[in-house]
């Protein structure tokens, strides 16, 4: 085996597929057994529920691999693989205690309803739009697929797309700048910065200080640009689809298979140690686990440098999540939009648990994810892992806490409580379990400015890391680059020229 992958969460499997694509033997232990991490799909009476994500754009269209700038679409092509999906819009709808509004992905449309709001905020709205989209008009030149993470970068890139990279050069201060300091420079209205705040706080977990530029500088472009799209049968659809890939190009997934120990010898990465007691020799090791996951749990203190570690262990991490996954009847929805976001109280931060509740409904774009005559819900919102224990209160709690998930869904479905057939209340504790997630956190809170997330290198050679806490970041589309970029990493500088191919522009 040349090379064994910890974790078969979006950045395990880019990384694995991408590099069975380049010819390497690859294996992905996964601990669970359903592969996925957080974007897996689990089944129960006929509903297929997803466990994370639900948001998406740019999965399809044709496959020259730069015509999309996702990640995993660009993997997807060079693996082979393709996705079916269904387009929608408005992207969803924001209800706030005064009032909702329709999120469209056309830019023009939204600027179009916050106008009926605020006019002047609808201006200022648009100044910060073209305060960002200069930086997403660069960033869209230089496909994913062409990262690698080492000086190697810098002549393919210079090789294949320097146009794009002089655009970049006059956008270079807003690439590790917050979005709040665009937006405090160009908006003053109070409805529009809480707006702001508030799609930030749906991507990075942090508001508009906390979160840096380009995410939101390429969440606008793009959704404006392709619009949002749903995988038909679910998020696992995006699984199913990438593990097929790994598998056409040789790879092997091992489900059910939860790694113990990476084996380190002279400081360097030589295998791992399952559960099982079975041992698994490579000269590369890459961990999906979370930052926290592989330093405290699958290395020994003594393996790292005691600085790093440390560091490492001293980074924020965004809190955990109720869930509410539910089954319910579908009688009298005709017009049931599939997103939502519900903000309970204005007097109260947007971040404070239980205020913000996020709610998917993807049955109404893929009728095959429920029952005939039934929709499959998905609601959630933060909620601190601190404090909870699987104790005499346990269940109570937990009935106690999905309320404010219930009166977030009891503003887009009034009866709901009625309509329930199947009822699966989620905590920081199971999110932890089935995730295999330190303290079940969303990701590092990494502020703008107040640090970079770390790179896929470690201190122990051979040892190589994937995921939400890496670079770029948390989400989809960010884990997948990453997966690439450690994929590219261990490769020959001429074998991803070859795989970008005729794709060059
Ligand atoms: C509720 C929720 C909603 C979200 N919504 C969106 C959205 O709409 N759009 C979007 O783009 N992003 C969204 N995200 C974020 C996105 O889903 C994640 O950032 C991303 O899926 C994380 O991928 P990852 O590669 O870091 O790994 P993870 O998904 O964390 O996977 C890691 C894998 O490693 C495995 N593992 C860990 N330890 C071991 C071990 N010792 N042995 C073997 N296996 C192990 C785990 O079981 C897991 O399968 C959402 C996340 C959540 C939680």
């Amino acid at each position: 085996m040349d090379i064994i992958v910890i974790g078969s969460g979006i950045g395990g499997l880019t990384a694995a597929a991408l590099l069975a694509r380049y010819g390497k033997r690859v294996i992905v232990c996964e601990s669970h057994t359903i592969a996925g991490g957080a974007a897996h799909s689990f089944r129960r009476r006929g509903f297929e529920f997803d466990s994370g994500p639900s948001f998406y754009c740019g999965l399809t269209g044709d496959n020259r691999s730069a015509s999309s700038l996702n990640p995993v679409k660009q993997v997807l092509d060079v693996l082979g693989e393709s996705l079916a999906t269904v387009s929608y819009d408005p992207l969803g709808h924001y209800h706030f205690p005064e009032g909702s509004l329709p999120v469209y992905s056309n830019a023009e449309r939204y600027r179009q309803e916050l106008a009926k709001i605020t006019p002047q905020g609808a201006k200022e709205f648009q100044q910060f739009e073209q305060r960002l989209l200069p930086l997403y008009h660069a960033m869209k030149g230089i496909p994913s697929l062409a990262l690698r993470a080492d000086w190697q970068v810098i002549p393919l890139l210079v090789g294949r797309y320097l146009p794009s990279l002089l655009k970049m050069l006059p956008n270079l201060p807003l690439v590790q700048g917050s979005v709040g300091s665009v937006m405090d420079s160009t908006v003053q209205d109070p409805w529009v910065r809480r707006l702001i705040d508030l799609e930030c706080f749906l991507l990075s977990g942090l508001k508009a200080h906390g979160t840096i530029a380009p995410e939101v500088a390429f969440m606008l472009g793009e959704r404006s640009r392709v619009g949002v799209e749903y995988p038909v049968g679910g998020s696992g659809a995006i699984i199913k689809a990438l593990v097929r890939g790994l598998e056409r190009w040789g790879g092997k997934l091992r489900l059910g298979c939860h790694v113990e120990e990476i084996l380190v010898e002279s400081g360097k990465a030589v295998g791992v140690k399952l559960q099982n007691g079975e041992m698994l020799k490579a000269p590369i090791v890459i961990s999906n686990a979370s930052m926290w996951d592989t330093y405290t749990k699958l290395l020994a203190p003594e393996d790292l440098p005691p600085s790093f570690y440390q560091a490492a262990l001293a980074t924020p991490a965004v809190e955990s999540f109720m869930h509410l996954h539910l089954g319910i009847k579908a009688d009298g929805l005709e017009d049931l939009t599939g997103h939502h976001v519900v903000v309970h109280n204005n007097q109260q931060d947007i971040t404070v648990p239980g205020n913000t509740c996020m709610i998917s409904i993807p049955s109404v774009w893929d009728g095959n994810l429920a029952p005939p005559g039934h929709h499959v819900v998905h609601t959630y919102t933060l909620e601190p892992y601190a404090g909870w224990e699987r104790n005499q209160g346990y269940e109570e709690k937990k009935r106690e806490k999905a309320e404010t998930l219930y009166r977030a869904l009891s503003r887009v479905i009034p009866d709901i409580r009625e309509r329930v057939v199947l009822e699966m209340i989620g905590t920081p504790l199971t999110h932890a379990h089935y995730l295999r997630r330190y303290h079940g956190t969303y990701g590092p809170a990494i502020a703008a400015g107040k640090g970079t997330f770390p790179g896929t290198h470690t201190p122990i050679k051979g040892l190589y890391r994937v995921g939400d806490s890496t670079m770029p970041g948390i989400g989809v589309p960010a884990v997948a680059a990453s997966g690439i970029m450690c994929a590219n990493t261990l490769v020959d500088v001429r074998q991803i020229g070859e795989l970008l191919g005729n794709t060059k522009k």
